[in-house]
This record gives structure tokens, sequence and C-alpha cells, in this order.
């Protein structure tokens, strides 16, 4: 049977700031502090680098689930994830993440072995399995994470 690997996506399959970047200079300064409340901002995200090649590496040895949270206040979160996720891994019955997104502020309570995730909050960092911190001096980008994840199936 295949190990659980849970991901993330802000800041780990999506690239966060590839959306800042396109919005105008007064969105910019009216949700300055909040700009996940953005309405629509997540369907203008693009993939992290190397995240869509590195996902399908995974999914040779993995089972994988994307675990994720969506803004309380930003409803139009919650439906582009969804759509995001559609559209860069497909909607239909054989794509990879189909019904695979888990939305939750309580990433704790998903079993599983591995959760590659960028930040602590929302429950990652009592994760019950090992937390892969993507960003951090071990796990700089998804080229080491993905290194460390081949390997330790072998
Ligand atoms: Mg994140």
């Amino acid at each position: 049977m295949k190990k659980i690997i849970y991901i993330d996506m802000d800041n780990v399959l999506v690239d966060f700031k590839s959306g800042i970047a396109k919005l105008d200079s007064d969105t910019l300064e009216a949700y300055e502090g909040k700009l996940d409340e953005v309405p629509d901002i997540f369907s203008l995200m693009e993939p992290f680098p190397h995240a869509i090649e590195s996902i399908h590496k995974l999914a040779e040895c993995y089972d994988l689930y994307i675990l994720s949270t969506a803004p309380w206040l930003n409803p139009s979160a919650w439906i582009h994830k969804l759509e995001w996720v559609q559209k860069y891994f497909g909607k239909e019955k054989d794509s990879l993440f189909y019904k695979r997104l888990i939305i939750s502020h309580n990433k704790n309570l998903n079993t599983g072995h591995y959760l590659i995730d960028d930040r602590p909050n929302n429950g990652a960092k009592d994760f019950k399995g090992e937390w892969i911190h993507f960003g951090s001096t071990e796990f700089p980008n998804w080229h080491s994470v993905t290194e460390y994840l081949l390997l330790e199936t072998k």
C-alpha cells in the first residue's frame, strides 16, 4: 500500500506572489495585510516553480491529497481553490487529484505519513506524520522535497 502525502497549496503548490503581482495598486492598498481576502485572487495564481512535475513524479510512489486552508472571510477562495486544482490537474475521474482536495483549518486531524507545508499554521506543526517544512533550509524547494521523498520509498 502506498504511503499518504498531503500537500499544502499556498506557496507550495501555488505561487501566491504570482497572483499578487497581477493586482493593481488600488487593490494592493485596500487589502494591505490581508491579501488573501482579495476577491478572485486565487484564480490569478500560477503553479509554484517545479511543483507540477514534482507532483507527477511523487504520484508514481505515493497516494497524494491536497490539504489546504481557505480564508474564512473570502468565500470565493474556496471556489477558486477547487477550480485551480481542476485547471492544472484536470477534473475527470482519472485525474490526479479527483475528489482529493481537502480544505481544513485543522490539518493535524488528517491521518497520513507526510505533510508538505510552508507554515506551521492551521495544525501543520501538530500533524502526526512527518511535517516536511517547505521553504526551510532542509527543504528549500521542490527538488529537495522530491529527492527526499523518493529516497524514502527505497
Ligand atoms: Mg502555505
